[in-house]
């Protein structure tokens, strides 16, 4: 084919090319648009990027944006349909948003700001949730009072309690006691046996749970018990488990279960040991090791004790930056990483310790060294907006955790409040700010409860007679709801994908490896044009 001389004024080029053989041309002898992935992450000419220097060029649309998918690993041997995990802060994982990250198909990692008992009901709670079959309901006997009862909803958050004999499991089922039946009822004292529904539709043990869920859609109750041949109650399935199924086709399971997958974070102490050991028996899937530098002897240490002492548990280890890093604790056995440090949008241990690393690099770095040994990493910190999602998922990380862009949801632990600029807000602060390091509530309750909680020790602070801040605490704006704001994410995502060609993480990670996927510096001011030039406007982000 000709080659063309120049380019400039083509209406005076007498040897201008056939306008079919344009792709021919471009391939034959262009050199690529635009940067492969290991050009624009050469530190040593651009120095550590963070999410904002840098952009993805445009690929090819032939498939709409329904047809992205999103599954993703998480650990070694999990994976989730949506990429998506909350931090474990204590102004943003607590059982109400763990288990709706895990219906949209997502993960919460539950915080340890707190007693290993509050942490391990946490954990129960979320586990509870959403059952086939729930194999150890809460049951009560004929003498617990309705002041008892309405105590455990409040506990559990759910109502509709099997009432036995011994007020066990296996034991002859009498009747159930449900929300309407207590709801009006002032006096506490009254035992339940005066007001327990005793006319009851059963079904018997043994049944499928396709069966089961036919005669509970079929009877008007919200509760089915199952109980054997001399009407001992077995376990128990419900009608509002029924409709979540249906609701939540991408809840993070299991395949053999029909649990939520449920995560908590974890110190390396060895009062951690214990924590740990109410955590698995309340049945946690997934430990994450929260340290701001994961590197110590401490974690590496743990990482070996849980891998030996519960070998079916997953393991999440971190926080790392380098290689380095990483390289010890995936020789010390973990199942996934978590990378970031400094990057937090309530952090400030870059400006106090000068350690760290720009977040785009290090999750670049680390990922796809851990790769190698297929070890799925999270990008963790300074995701603000769906591009820098798309961009950490791009840079090799199977899944990105957020702490500020999920603290102003409904599902948060706290309420929202008007500030003082009358904006509706939520609270939020870092682990390592000095309000999460002192609290009270924190640390087990032990004798040192002031001086040792999460976040002394995500900190390596406790015991210091000054704390030094690596966190600050304040608030950020109300979003709504969850179970709107991830949706919004995880379409925001598929659209992003389209427009780089691309149908599903597998191939975005292979197509950015083989140098398919293109990418380009941000000057200055080039993140000023692609920002929003007007007097003024109101962003709203989805409808
Ligand atoms: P965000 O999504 O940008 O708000 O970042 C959340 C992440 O910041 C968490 O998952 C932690 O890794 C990190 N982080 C939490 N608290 C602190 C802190 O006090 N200092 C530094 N980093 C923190």
């Amino acid at each position: 084919m000709a080659t063309a001389k120049g380019f400039l004024n083509p209406h005076n080029d007498p040897e201008i090319l056939d306008y079919r053989k344009a792709e021919e041309y471009l391939k034959e002898y262009e050199t690529r648009d635009g940067l492969s992935v290991y050009e624009l992450m050469d530190t040593r000419k651009h120095g550590g990027l963070t999410y904002n220097d840098f952009l993805l060029l445009p690929g090819y649309i032939g498939f709409p944006a329904s047809a992205v998918t999103l599954d993703s690993p998480i650990t070694k041997k999990i994976t989730l349909k949506t990429p998506f995990v909350s931090s474990p802060m204590d102004t943003v994982t607590e059982h109400e948003m763990a288990i709706h990250m895990a219906l949209q198909g997502g993960l919460g990692v539950i915080h340890h700001n707190c007693t290993p008992e509050a942490q391990a009901d946490m954990v129960r709670k979320v586990k509870r949730y959403e059952n086939g079959f729930i194999l150890d309901p809460v049951v009560i006997s004929p003498t617990t009072t309705v002041g008892e009862t309405k105590a455990l909803k409040e506990k559990w958050g759910f109502g509709g309690f099997p009432v036995t004999e011994t007020g066990k499991l296996g034991s002859k089922l009498l009747g159930i006691v449900t929300n309407r039946d207590i709801q009006f009822e002032e006096d506490l004292d009254k035992p339940v046996s005066e007001v327990m529904v005793t006319d009851l539709i059963t079904a018997p043990a043994g049944v499928t749970l396709k069966e089961a869920n036919k005669i509970l859609a079929q009877s008007k109750k919200g509760k089915l018990p199952i109980v054997d041949a001399e009407g001992n109650l077995v376990s128990m399935i419900s009608r509002s488990d029924l409709t979540k199924n249906l609701h939540f086709p991408l809840a993070s399971k299991k395949p053999d279960s029909k649990q939520l997958l449920c995560a908590a974070a974890i110190g390396t102490r060895p009062a951690d040991k214990d924590r740990l050991a109410l955590l698995v028996e309340a049945g946690l899937d997934i430990v994450v090791l929260d340290s701001s530098q994961g590197n110590s002897i401490y974690q590496i240490e743990m990482i070996k004790w849980i891998k030996e002492t519960y070998p079916h548990l997953e393991v999440i280890g971190g926080n790392v930056v380098t290689r380095e890093q990483a390289a010890a604790l995936i020789a010390a056995g973990v199942d996934g990483l978590r990378i970031g440090m400094g990057s937090g949008s309530a952090c400030i241990t870059q400006e106090v310790m000068a350690v760290g690393r720009p977040q785009a690099t290090a999750v670049f770095q680390v990922s796809t060294f851990a790769a190698r040994f297929g070890v799925p990493c999270i990008a963790d910190g300074g995701i603000q907006n769906v591009g820098h999602i798309v961009k950490g998922l791009a840079l090799g990380a199977s899944t990105v955790m957020m702490g500020g862009l999920l603290a102003g949801t409904t599902e948060s632990p706290g309420t929202s409040f008007v500030s003082r600029e009358g904006k509706l807000v939520k609270a939020y602060r870092g682990m390592g700010s000095i309000d999460a390091m002192q609290d009270k509530k924190a640390a087990g309750g032990g004798k040192d409860a002031q001086k040792s909680n999460a976040g002394t020790a995500r900190y390596f602070s406790e015991g210091d007679s000054v704390l030094v801040a690596q966190g600050v605490s304040g608030a950020v704006a109300h979003r709504g709801s969850v179970t709107k704001f991830v949706p919004y994410l995880i379409a925001g995502l598929k659209h992003s994908m389209q427009d780089c060609g691309i149908t599903s993480l597998t191939e975005l990670h292979q197509k950015v490896a083989d140098g398919t996927v293109r990418f380009e510096l941000r000057t200055a001011s080039a993140q000023l044009e692609g920002g929003v030039n007007m007097e003024s406007y109101e962003k709203k982000l989805y409808a």
